[in-house]
């Protein structure tokens, strides 16, 4: 016997005309646009395994864009349409644009911002110790995270050391299968009963988070800290390094685990630093794959996580420069063409977890696998340090999107009051750049080991492949 299929009331056919109802995108896919998402998955976790600091993630950037046939940038290079192009910024931030045939004084650039530095654990500059024959070193948090999730976890350390003599030595040990990793150590649970009544804050305190790195000691009796000697020994031997190079060194403490398939069905992907190359790579490959007729750039950039500061984050006018370089070549108005550009602040943001859902306001939350989210604005408590993008750009992106059947949704990030974000949105709109957050839904944002859905992934590359595109 077949079941009768019950056709839809009046009241029915009207609520699917009226109401805003977020579609599952693994439930709306085709069975092949579901297995172009599991393909392209595959590629992000081999960029996220490629990059784990900023450095790495520029370096494996350069790559891809390089077999494409991009070419490097430098300021005052002369550009033309269909020029292909990347500009890098002190190897830890990099933008990557195709000139197209629109006028720049009213067709502007579209620009897809993301950035490749992740929350993580920096050495300080002078980290070596020994203590009780082992050898640790002392380290600073970079970004925001909770400390007690680093401890008792392998770790690996990546960077670059710059030596006396201005040689740059990158250093990377953690990740190959034969490497040794590293650790921070964590009380056990039978000392632990006055540690485990702190608040989290103090669970881990930042001055406990310790590297273990060495417990061999050198081999002469007479010396002391001779354990720490062994280390600096294998140091020299292999990086031509001594203890005073760590002065001016960039060394970062990071996940040693690689990007893996979360859950039987293999939805997710967790990983180490999908904030925020879950936006940097589909930028990227969004930009690669376009064939848009405007002039396109993908910026990933860096230090987003401290705020943006520095020469490399968002807040550099360097970014601004790349741009009126663009503008002046063609002999464009930059005050026109920044007045006609349009951006998507690519970005994270909360995933709605059943687990913890008190923190979230469900109707405006990010729902897993419903693809890429929009946040209209950010910031916290009454909109504070949000850009809030107006209805009309967010009402144009909307269009673009729907003319190409992205599945995506618009939230934000939590309940009203109970805290918030910022991204490098407001930076690029401070430049009259109209700018709206877009990113994917992340589990355990800032963890080492997050967790994105792949549907969202894919969702995200989409929604930027019709940005890229549409026509004003
Ligand atoms: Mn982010
Ligand atoms: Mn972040």
């Amino acid at each position: 016997m077949s079941e009768t299929k019950k056709e839809k009331t009046e009241g029915q056919l009207k609520q699917d005309k009226l109401f805003y109802k977020k579609k599952n995108y693994f439930e709306e896919a085709s069975e092949s646009e579901r297995k172009e998402m599991f393909d392209y998955a595959e590629g992000y976790k081999t960029f996220l395994d490629a990059g784990k600091t900023e450095r790495e993630s520029c370096e494996v950037t350069i790559k891809m864009v390089e077999e494409k046939g991009y070419t490097e940038y430098h300021f005052g290079d002369k550009l033309s349409v269909g020029d292909k192009k990347y500009f890098v910024n002190r190897g830890k931030s990099v933008a990557i644009f195709k000139i197209g045939n629109k006028d720049l004084e009213s067709d502007g650039i579209r620009l897809i911002a993301s950035h490749i530095d992740a929350p993580r654990i920096d050495l300080k500059q002078v980290p070596l110790y020994e203590d009780s024959k082992m050898c640790f070193l002392k380290t600073h948090y970079y970004g925001g995270i909770k400390k007690y999730q680093w401890t008792a976890i392998p770790l690996a350390i990546h960077g670059s050391v710059v030596l006396l003599d201005g040689t740059k030595v990158d250093i990377s040990v953690g990740e190959n299968p034969n490497d040794p990793v590293f650790c921070i150590n964590d009380l056990l649970p039978h000392l632990g009963r006055e540690q485990m009544q702190q608040p989290s804050t103090k669970l881990i305190e930042a001055e406990q988070l310790n590297v273990l790195v060495g417990g061999v000691p050198y081999a002469d009796k007479d010396v002391k800290d001779s354990v720490k000697l062994n280390v600096l020994n294998i140091l020299n031997q292999k990086y031509g390094m001594n203890e005073e190079d760590f002065l001016s060194s960039e060394l970062c403490v990071v996940p040693a685990f690689p990007a893996k398939d979360v859950g039987f069905d293999r939805a997710y992907v967790g990983a180490y630093g999908h904030d925020d190359r879950v936006c940097a790579y589909p930028a990227l490959t969004a930009l690669l794959d376009s064939e848009s007729e405007h002039t396109v750039m993908a910026l990933l950039v860096d230090k987003e996580e401290i705020g943006s500061e520095g020469t490399t984050g968002m807040q550099c006018k360097i970014y601004e420069d790349l741009m009126e370089e663009i503008a002046v070549s063609f002999g464009a108005n930059f005050r026109k063409v920044r007045h006609a550009s349009r951006c998507l602040s690519a970005d994270v943001t909360a995933g709605f977890d059943p687990s913890f859902a008190s923190v979230y306001e469900k109707t405006n939350a990010a729902i897993i696998s419903c693809g890429t989210c929009m946040n209209k604005f950010t910031g916290s408590g009454g909109k504070s340090s949000s850009s809030d993008a107006s209805a009309e750009f967010v009402g144009e992106v909307r269009t673009a999107f729907a003319k190409e059947n992205v599945v995506w949704q618009m939230a934000e990030l939590g309940k009203v009051d109970i805290g918030g974000g910022g991204t490098i949105a407001k930076y690029i709109a401070k430049l009259n750049i109209d700018t709206v957050d877009l990113g994917v839904p992340v589990l355990s944002m800032h963890a080492p080991y997050e967790v994105i859905s792949k549907a969202d992934l894919y969702s995200n590359y989409k929604a930027f492949l019709a940005f890229y595109k549409y026509d004003r």
